[in-house]
């Protein structure tokens, strides 16, 4: 085993977890972290975050999460970039092990949040990384001049294409129906854009390639079937995101898409583990809730902490 017991483990480094880790380090409960190898969580692949308040005039997605990170550190959160493997919470201490090694806590607060989902479409293995993507933020810049597409209807999507115009000749938008969930001021902003067309009802059904990487996609009208080929080197897939839990192995309860569920305020099925932000959120996935989750889990443990002694 690494070390003594810990009060808190928090695993994952989004704004649910650096809000944890501010709130249960202000407590004096030392808390350890598990940042992940990619830490920060989504964020950091986002461009502008313009509806965090206090943020009068945006912030770099990226830019955010490190200020996060420096005020929780500020206060004592103990860090380490490193991904929790699997964990035990059959017994108290609740245990997790990272690269093979034992940590144990009374308390663990899971704030691993969620990843992009992928399409699927026949061709889309092969092109990952090599055309198609699922960050604009990350791989825009590689698509100067040239034409792209973005899949979906939601607010990524709106945002990835916003984005892309920076560097695309021509942005497509190509999503199933003609409704979109994306909020109507990212919806608009997109379909203002003189680089964007949107293109509604439309599914990839397959990618097209050559030696060099990507060259388009065929469509396919949901309606009626009917099929259409269009041009594209870059694709960037904006279709929402699926809980990161397989290291939990079960071990708390989910939904039937693996979100965690919580049992009571914000601790899960098992006694001393909580859980905050996407993983636990399919309704407002939003940077603010994540954080103001965070914030409840930490005040959560803090209490039954509390009461176990
Ligand atoms: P989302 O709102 O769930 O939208 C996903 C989109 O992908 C929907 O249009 C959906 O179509 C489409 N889709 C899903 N599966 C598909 C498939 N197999 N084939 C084709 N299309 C598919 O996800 P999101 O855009 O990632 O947003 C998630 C949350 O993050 C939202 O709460 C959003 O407000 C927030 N967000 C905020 C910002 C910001 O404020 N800066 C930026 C990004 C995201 P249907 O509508 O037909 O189901």
């Amino acid at each position: 085993m690494a070390e003594g017991v810990r009060n808190v483990i928090i695993i994952g480094s989004g704004p649910a977890g650096y809000t944890a880790g501010l709130y249960s380090a202000r407590a004096l409960l030392e808390p350890l972290m598990f940042a992940g190898y990619m830490s920060g969580g989504q964020l950091m692949l986002t461009s502008d975050v313009e509806n965090f308040p206090g943020y009068p005039t945006g912030v770099g997605g990226p830019e955010m999460m490190v200020q996060m990170r420096e005020q929780a550190e500020r206060f004592g959160l103990e860090v380490h970039d490193k991904n929790v493997e699997r964990v035990d919470f059959s017994s108290r201490p609740h245990k997790v092990w990272v690269e093979g090694e034992e940590f144990q806590a009374d308390s663990v607060i899971i704030c691993t949040g969620a990843e992009a989902i992928w399409l699927g479409a026949e061709g889309e293995e092969a092109q990952k990384g090599r055309g198609i993507s699922t960050c604009a933020t990350c791989d825009g810049a590689f698509f100067r001049d040239e034409e792209v597409i973005v899949v979906g209807g939601g607010d990524s999507a709106m945002e990835e294409a916003t984005f892309l115009t920076r560097f695309a000749s021509k942005v497509t938008i190509i999503h199933r129906r003609d409704v979109f969930r994306a909020s109507k001021v990212m919806y608009e902003r997109a379909e203002a854009h003189p680089k964007i067309e949107i293109r509604p009802f439309r599914q990839v059904k397959s990618w097209t390639s050559d030696e060099n990487g990507l060259t388009g996609a065929i469509l396919e009208d949901p309606r009626d079937g009917g099929k259409e080929e269009i041009s594209c080197t870059g694709a960037f897939i904006a279709i929402g995101h699926k809980p990161i839990t397989q290291y939990l192995e079960g071990q708390v309860e989910t939904d039937d898409e693996g979100y965690i569920l919580h049992k009571a305020d914000t601790m899960t099925s098992v006694e001393g583990v909580f859980a905050a932000g996407d993983v636990v959120d399919t309704r407002y996935r939003q940077a603010i809730t994540a954080a103001g989750m965070g914030c409840q889990a930490a005040i959560d443990a803090e209490r039954w902490l509390e009461d176990q002694h």
